[in-house]
């Protein structure tokens, strides 16, 4: 049986299916939670102690509780609310063969392979025509609509031998529905359609949407001991989880404020409104470090600031071990992971790493180091980009998982609350370090 942490984990990722999901999801826990919701439009009064969240963008939220005042610095978590997928595009629908498709875009980097065959649905964002206003509704079909079928090996018979070799053009547009055999003229808008009787609106007063493909398939233990987590979005919603809770479940008594990032559009870089590279995270902290009035309180609050950067980390795969540096193989259940690269795909420092050793060992939890292996590029996380866009130092950290970027990925059901037993300590501990 699941602990109620990891059934809480299990639900989180199974309703958040897109990042403005994720985000809808997290709310919820902060509402239940006693969080006050900001507005970055208003003017704020900031309370010691006090518990508040701003979202920007509908995907992407900062939830923070301040410090009770003595000390002017941020302990940050930052983590990502977006999975690599397939987004439906502006004008999806085509028929082709006999067969109705969607157009769609590839968002990230996915796995496409892991894509095919699956039993996928839509789910985003609607924007509605409210008299003069518009507004944004969610939208999830718990329907299976879409399907990319592979072809057959009959068909194909060297693709065990050469590899799924896959156009993102022509290759990965799923089948909606079959034309009628009648010759009966097809609906030219039936996504629009589809959101209409779904959120029974009328389809006049949808003005645009944005939606992608989810896989319906829930998450699930497995294994023969069910010590394994596999479902989609893993990376990075394990990570969003784990911060939300570390925030939500504990009262701070630290003097600094204690918060969480977590951002949209990591997979794509984070240069948008309200990814890493966005005035978000520096914004909030302006605000939050600022109600002093004193001079350089936002630099004297960076310059006693840290971060932990959470986001997935690549266990050994026993398949392809050569992948892997032998003496930075990491595994599940072993505890929480810390990234290092020395170019800075990962903006772990000796210092912050000892740090976050420092942290596992205070609570009695093991860790883990990892090293990409050398002649492979390192991927990146938004931990260089927010050590580069406050200055401040920050740790990339991670739980150890495999197959990164499918669409249905597997991680340790033990390390997450490892991981939030950690973070819980970073956000407790009076003097994390002193330089
Ligand atoms: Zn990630």
């Amino acid at each position: 049986m699941p602990t109620p942490m990891i059934t809480d984990l299990m639900s989180y990722l199974d309703q958040s299916v897109t990042a403005y999901h994720a985000t809808l999801t997290a709310e919820q826990t902060l509402i239940d939670k006693g969080f006050t919701k900001l507005d970055e439009k208003e003017a704020w009064k900031l309370e010691s102690n006090g518990k508040y969240y701003v979202i920007r963008s509908e995907s992407a939220l900062v939830a923070w509780q301040m410090g009770n005042g003595s000390k002017s610095g941020v302990r940050l978590i930052g983590a990502h609310t977006d999975s690599p997928g397939l987004h439906l595009k502006p004008n999806p629908q085509h028929s082709k063969s006999g067969y109705i498709q969607l157009g769609v875009e590839v968002y990230g980097g996915p796995l496409l392979a892991s894509w095919t065959d699956r039993d996928l649905s839509l789910a985003g964002r609607v924007i509605l025509k409210d008299g003069g206003q518009l507004k944004v509704k969610a939208f999830k079909s718990d329907v299976v609509l879409l399907r990319i079928p592979q072809l057959a090996i009959h068909l194909n018979r060297e693709v065990n031998d050469k590899g799924l070799k896959l156009n993102k053009q022509t290759h990965m547009p799923p089948i909606f529905a079959l034309e009628s055999v009648d010759g009966d003229p097809v609906d030219e808008n039936l996504v629009k359609q589809l959101i209409a009787d779904s959120l029974q609106v009328d389809a006049k007063t949808i003005a645009n949407w944005q939606l992608e493909c989810y896989d319906t398939q829930t998450s699930s233990l497995s294994g023969l001991n069910q010590e394994f987590l596999v479902s989609g979005r893993i990376d990075n919603l394990t990570m969003c989880h784990a911060a939300l809770k570390t925030l939500t479940e504990k009262q701070f008594t630290s003097p600094q404020t204690a918060m969480i990032a977590l951002f949209d559009n990591e997979e794509i870089g984070s240069s948008t409104q309200n990814g890493a590279a966005s005035s978000f995270i520096r914004d909030i902290i302006q605000r939050v470090v600022d109600t002093s009035g004193e001079q350089h309180s936002l630099q004297r609050g960076l310059a006693d600031s840290l971060c932990i950067s959470a986001d997935g980390a690549h266990a050994i795969h026993p398949n392809y071990a050569e992948f892997h540096d032998p003496q930075h193989a990491v595994k599940m259940n072993r505890g929480p992971v810390i990234k290092v690269n020395a170019n800075h795909r990962y903006a772990t420092s000796a210092f912050t790493s000892a740090m976050f050793e420092q942290l596992c060992a205070d609570v009695d939890v093991p860790v883990q180091h990892y090293v990409h292996k050398t002649d492979l590029p390192c991927g990146s996380t938004i931990g260089p980009i927010t050590a580069t866009g406050l200055g401040i130092p920050v740790v990339d950290v991670g739980n150890a998982m495999l197959s990164m970027h499918s669409i249905r990925e597997t991680a340790g059901v033990k390390d997450h609350e490892m991981m939030i037993k950690v973070m819980q300590q970073f956000f407790s501990k009076e003097d994390v370090l002193a330089v």
